[in-house]
């Protein structure tokens, strides 16, 4: 079978949570906006440093606990914006 694998590494992004490398489509995109909180982009258009994770919650709780989405993002997480997230994630759990 002939596997077409131009342009396909624009597509590619590495979760943080999990390190695992996916299509971008299949990912969560989260911004580190000007205002210095991160916020969820589902258009995946906002201007900013963008994080990939799985929308899968335990990449999101490993990467927001244990500090790798505010290094991945250069970002210093408030409070209210990490259990943001994190409430945010929890929502995959009903799928
Ligand atoms: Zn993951």
């Amino acid at each position: 079978m002939k596997t077409t694998l131009k342009n396909n590494k624009e597509c590619l992004r590495t979760c943080i949570g999990c390190r695992q490398v996916k299509d971008k489509r299949e990912l969560v995109r989260l911004v580190h906006t000007h205002k210095e909180t991160v916020e969820i982009d589902l258009t995946g258009k906002k201007q900013g440093r963008g994080v990939y994770l799985c929308p899968d919650e335990s990449c999101w709780s490993r990467s927001l606990k244990k500090g790798r989405l505010e290094h991945a993002a250069r970002v210093k997480l408030g409070d209210d914006n990490r259990q943001s997230l994190l409430f945010y994630s929890k929502g995959f759990l009903k799928k």
